[in-house]
C-alpha cells in the first residue's frame, strides 16, 4: 500500500550494525527514537546492547518473558536484557570461562535496574531446589539491602547509587546459581552529615523513622519525625512523592532477616543502633562556649554513650562529623561483608562467574566536589577499560592477524586518566603531597600546586589560567576537567579535609570500649599504628579500581550502555540533544563502526575446526594438513560465501553471527 509505513520505518532496526552505510549520528539517534516511542528500549551494536530508561513499568519482564529468551540466539527475538544474560550465560557454559557486564552510563540512566534484571533472570532461571531457593532469594535481598544503605535521592535520581559495586554470581554448570560476593567501592560518606538542596541521606535513615515500629524507636531514643535531626533535613527534601520509606522499611527489614542475621535479630538491632547514633549525633549536640572562644561539645549517641569535647568548636562539630561519617562507613562494610558471608557458596568445587558491575554514573552538579572529582575519575577509568577491550584491542587483533582493516579513529581517554592519576605528576599525587602538609597545606595551596603543574593541559583549566571567556563561567576556587563525558567545574573547598578522612584518636579509642559488638568490631584495636600515615581516601580509592581492572581483564567483557533520555525523569520524553551528547561519550558511533566493517566472531583455527569438523567428509574423522587449511576446506564445504569470512595469520574471522547460527544448527540436520 502506497505510504504505509512499514515495520522497519516505524520501529527502526533492533541492530544498529544493520543501518544503510555510512551511517551518521542522526540516522543512530532516529533509530533509537523511533524505538523509544514504541517502548522498544532496547537497541543491538553486535553484542553490545544500548538500553533507554523509559521512566515507566514497561510490561517485558515477566517471568513468560523470561522463559521466551531462555536458549534462544541473540538475533532470533527483539532485543533484551535477558537476550544478554541468557548469552553470557551460554558462552560461560560453553566455553567454561569467566565473564563479566559493564553496565555504564550517567546518573539516572538505569545501570541499577538494569543489573538488578541481570540478576532476576539468572535467580529465577535457577532449578527450583530448597537449597537454591535459599541462595536465589538471598542474591536478589542483597539488593533492597544494599541500596537502602548505600543509596539516596540525589537532583539526578531519586534512587541515585552513592557506592560502587561489583558483584559475581557463581554458577555451578549442573544447577545454576549457587553463591555471590559483592565488593564494594568508596561509599560517598559525607552525605551523612552534608546534603545539598533537593538531595536526601541514605534512604536507611528515612525508613527507619518512617516504619520502625514504636518500639524500636524507643528502644532507639529516635523520634518519629526527621525534621528532628538536622543530618536529614539539609536537603529540605526529607519526604519525596516518587518514595515509599514505610513499605521499603518493611522490604529491608524481612530481608535482613533472610540474609542470616544472627538469630533474634540482635545484629540487625545493633546496627540500627549505629544508625540511628549516626542519625542523632546532631541533634543532641550541646556546646558551651567559655571566654577564650574554647568550648566543650557534647555529642551523644543516645543512651550508647557521651563524647565531651574540649577542642574549639570548630575542631568539635569536625570530630563530631568525621565520627558520624567513619560510623557510617563502617556499618556499610560491616553490612557488606554480613551479605558476603551470606551469598558465598561453602562448595570449593572450581565454580565460573558472571560478574555485574553497577557502579555511580558520571556526575555534574551545579557545584561539584571531592566525591564528584572520584566519581568522575572511576568513569574515565571505566572508559579507558572499554576501549582498551574493544576499540583498541579489536583494531590491534585485525593489524595482528593481517586482515585488512581501515582504522577507525576515536577519542582515547587515556590523557584525562593521566592527568588525573599519573605517578608523582597526576591530581591524585599532588593532593596528596598537600594533605602531607598538615597545617601548611590549603585546599587553595591545592589549587595553586595544579595550577602551576597542569597548567597548559588541554583537559585543565582553572579561573587564573582560563580566557576572558571561560573566566567568567567559572570561581576562583575552581578547577575544571575536560572529560571524555564532558567539561565538569570542581570546587576546591573540602578536597583536603575529604582526603585525609581523619578521625581523632581519641574518639577512636571511644569507640573501641563501646559495648555494642559490631562497633567494637568496626574500630579495631589492630588498625594501623597512627604514626603511620594511612593511605588517603583518594589513593584507597585509586588502588581498588586498580584491581577491579585486574579482575575485570581477566574475563571476557559484555557491555550495556545505559542512556538517560531526558532530564525530567519522564516517561515517554526523548530529548534529542541530551541523547546525542550521550551517544557521542558513550562512543556509540565508533563501536558500530568498528562492529561493522568488522567481524562477530573469531576463532583459532585449531579450535574451529575441532569443532566443526564432523560437517565436512574431506576433514572427518582426521585432517591430515594444517589446521588453516582444514578450516578453509570446511567452510568452503559448508558454502560460506567469500565476504561471510575471512582467514587471518592464526584465526578466522566470521562476519556475522547468523553464519555461525546456521553452522551450528547443521549439526542438528
Ligand atoms: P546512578 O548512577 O545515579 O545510580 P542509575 O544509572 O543506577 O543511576 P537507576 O537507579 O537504575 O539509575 O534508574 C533511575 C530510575 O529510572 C529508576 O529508579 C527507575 O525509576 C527508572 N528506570 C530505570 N530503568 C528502568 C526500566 N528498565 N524500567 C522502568 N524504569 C526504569
Ligand atoms: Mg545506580
Amino acid at each position: 500500500m502506497e505510504g504505509a509505513l512499514t515495520a522497519r520505518d516505524r520501529v527502526g532496526v533492533q541492530d544498529l550494525v544493520l543501518l544503510e552505510a555510512h551511517t551518521s549520528e542522526t540516522a543512530l539517534l532516529d533509530n533509537l527514537r523511533k524505538r523509544f516511542h514504541e517502548n522498544l528500549i532496547y537497541t543491538y551494536i553486535g553484542t553490545l546492547l544500548v538500553s533507554l530508561n523509559p521512566y515507566k513499568e514497561l510490561d517485558t519482564y515477566s517471568k513468560k518473558h523470561m522463559d521466551t529468551y531462555m536458549g534462544v540466539n541473540f538475533f532470533e527475538l527483539p532485543p533484551h536484557i535477558y537476550a544478554l544474560a541468557d548469552n553470557v550465560f551460554r558462552t560461560m557454559l560453553s566455553e567454561f570461562n569467566n565473564h563479566f557486564i559493564l553496565i555504564s552510563g550517567e546518573s539516572g540512566a538505569g545501570k541499577t535496574e538494569t543489573s538488578k534484571k541481570v540478576l532476576q533472570y539468572y535467580a529465577v532461571s535457577c532449578p527450583n531446589t530448597s537449597l537454591l531457593d535459599n541462595v536465589r532469594d538471598r542474591l536478589l535481598l542483597s539488593n533492597p539491602v544494599l541500596e537502602a544503605f548505600g543509596n539516596a535521592k540525589t537532583l539526578k535520581n531519586d534512587n541515585s547509587s552513592r557506592f560502587g559495586k561489583y558483584m559475581d554470581i557463581q554458577f555451578d554448570h549442573q544447577v545454576g546459581a549457587v553463591g555471590g560476593h559483592i565488593l564494594s567501592y568508596l561509599l560517598e560518606k559525607s552525605r551523612v552529615v552534608h546534603q545539598n538542596h533537593g538531595e536526601r541521606n541514605f534512604h536507611i535513615f528515612y525508613q527507619l523513622v518512617a516504619g520502625g515500629d514504636d518500639e524500636l524507636l524507643r528502644w532507639l531514643g529516635l523520634e518519629r519525625n526527621c525534621q528532628n535531626y538536622s543530618y536529614l533535613v539539609q536537603g529540605d527534601c526529607a519526604k519525596v512523592t516518587s518514595i515509599n520509606d514505610k513499605s521499603n522499611w518493611k522490604i529491608v527489614r524481612s530481608a535482613l532477616s533472610i540474609i542470616e542475621f544472627s538469630e533474634k535479630d540482635v545484629e540487625v538491632m545493633f546496627c540500627f543502633k549505629l544508625i540511628s547514633a549516626a542519625t542523632g549525633i546532631n541533634s543532641q549536640e550541646d556546646r558551651s562556649q567559655n571566654g577564650g572562644g574554647a568550648a566543650t561539645t557534647t555529642t551523644r549517641f543516645k543512651r550508647c554513650l557521651q563524647v565531651y569535647s574540649p577542642f574549639a568548636v570548630d575542631h568539635a562539630l569536625y570530630a563530631r562529623d568525621a565520627l558520624a561519617k567513619a560510623i557510617y562507613g563502617r556499618t556499610f562494610n560491616w553490612l557488606v561483608n554480613k551479605v558476603n558471608e551470606s551469598l558465598a557458596n561453602k562448595d570449593s568445587s572450581r565454580k565460573t562467574v558472571i560478574g555485574l558491575l553497577d557502579i555511580y554514573g558520571f556526575e555534574v552538579f551545579h557545584v561539584n566536589s571531592f566525591e564528584q572529582f572520584c566519581i568522575n575519575y572511576c568513569n574515565e577509568k571505566l572508559q579507558q577499560l572499554f576501549i582498551q577491550l574493544t576499540l583498541k584491542s579489536e583494531q590491534e587483533e585485525y593489524q595482528m592477524e593481517g586482515i585488512e582493516w581501515e582504522p577507525v579513529p576515536y577519542f582515547n581517554n587515556k590523557i584525562i586518566c593521566d592527568l588525573v592519576e599519573e605517578k608523582h605528576r597526576g591530581i591524585i599525587s599532588v593532593l596528596d603531597e598537600e594533605c602531607l602538609r598538615p597545617g601548611e597545606a590549603t585546599d587553595l595551596t591545592f589549587l595553586e600546586k595544579l595550577e602551576e603543574k597542569m597548567g597548559g593541559h588541554p583537559h585543565f583549566v582553572t579561573h587564573k589560567l582560563a580566557d576572558q571567556k571561560t573566566r567568567k563561567t567559572m570561581q576562583r576556587g575552581d578547577f575544571r576537567l575536560l572529560h571524555y563525558a564532558g567539561e565538569v567545574t570542581y570546587c576546591v573547598v573540602g578536597f583536603l579535609d575529604k582526603n585525609n578522612d581523619l578521625l581523632y584518636r581519641n574518639v577512636k579509642e571511644v569507640m573501641r570500649q563501646s559495648k555494642n559488638t559490631i562497633i567494637k568490631h568496626c574500630f579495631p584495636y589492630t588498625e594501623p599504628d597512627s604514626k603511620k600515615r594511612p593511605e588517603t581516601v583518594v589513593t584507597q580509592f585509586k588502588g581498588s579500581l586498580a584491581g577491579l581492572t585486574d579482575v575485570l581483564m581477566s574475563k571476557e567483557p559484555w557491555y550495556v550502555r545505559c542512556i538517560k533520555p531526558n532530564d525530567g525523569k519522564k516517561a515517554g520524553r526523548f530529548d534529542d540533544v541530551l541523547v546525542r551528547h550521550q551517544v557521542k561519550y558513550l562512543g556509540l558511533m565508533e563501536h558500530l563502526r568498528v562492529r561493522r566493517a568488522g567481524f562477530a566472531y573469531r576463532r583459532k583455527y585449531d579450535i574451529f575446526l575441532a569443532r566443526y569438523k564432523p560437517l565436512c567428509p574431506s576433514t572427518w574423522p582426521k585432517w591430515k594438513g594444517s589446521a588453516s587449511e582444514g578450516v578453509l576446506c570446511l567452510v568452503k564445504h559448508l558454502g560460506y560465501k567469500p565476504n561471510e569470512y575471512k582467514m587471518g595469520r592464526t584465526k578466522i574471522f566470521i562476519r556475522h553471527p547468523k553464519t555461525l547460527f546456521a553452522t551450528e544448527d547443521a549439526f542438528e540436520l
